[in-house]
């Protein structure tokens, strides 16, 4: 397989990332190491920043997001007895929105199977290759090996493990590079 881009890790950051780079015709395959039902399965998140929802509507999956999650303003923390709230909107203008991880990741998996877009599941042993030559992806499945995936030329790989999609880290030819924004 030959591609622009290889993702690895298919939580939320990867499925957005190749959603948003297939709109813009840049090939590009997501390497996750879990079943999609354990991904699924995974229950996690359920508040999302605005920058977050503005993402998913730009990968065109944010109806479901906009029909069935909640607008937040702001939320309390007790403390000592008393709630203290925490005015979001009132502090920066924006309203957070309360919609399930899982829920969005389905809506990204349906996103990315209407598009023909390329996950992987159960790759085990992703590793990149010759990553200031021409660069390359190896992984297994069930402890065999498999086709190697080829990033063409002024192509990039990106992990989207343990970083977030607010700070996607890149390999390029220069190396390790920050691509956008801040830690979650
Ligand atoms: C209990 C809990 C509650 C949370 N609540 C909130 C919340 O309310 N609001 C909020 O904004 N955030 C919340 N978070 C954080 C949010 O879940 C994460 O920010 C989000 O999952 C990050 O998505 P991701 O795609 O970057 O990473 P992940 O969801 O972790 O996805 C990474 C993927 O990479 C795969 N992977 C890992 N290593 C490899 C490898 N070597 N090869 C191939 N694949 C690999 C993993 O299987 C996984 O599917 C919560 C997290 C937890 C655990």
């Amino acid at each position: 397989m030959r591609v622009k881009v290889g993702i690895i890790g298919g939580g939320p950051s990867g499925l957005l990332l190749s959603q948003l780079l297939d709109l813009k015709g840049i090939s590009n395959v997501v390497l996750e190491r879990r079943t999609r039902d354990y991904v699924l399965g995974r229950i996690r998140a359920g508040v999302l920043e605005h920058g977050f929802c503005e993402l998913m509507r730009e990968a065109k999956c944010g109806e479901r997001m906009d029909a069935e999650g909640e607008l937040h303003d702001g939320f309390f923390i007790a403390d000592q007895g008393a709630m203290r709230r925490v005015d979001l909107k009132g502090l920066t203008g924006e309203q957070v929105m309360v919609y399930g991880q899982t829920e969005l990741t389905r809506d990204l998996y349906e996103a990315r199977e209407a598009m023909l877009g390329n996950v992987i599941h159960k790759a085990e042993d992703v590793t990149p290759h010759d990553m200031t030559g021409a660069p390359y992806i190896t992984y297994t499945v069930g402890g065999r090996p498999r086709g190697w995936i080829v990033i063409s030329s002024s192509g990039l790989m990106v992990s989207t493990v343990f970083h977030g999609v607010r700070s996607l880290k890149l390999w390029s030819m220069n190396g390790f590079t920050r691509l956008a924004g801040s830690g979650c």
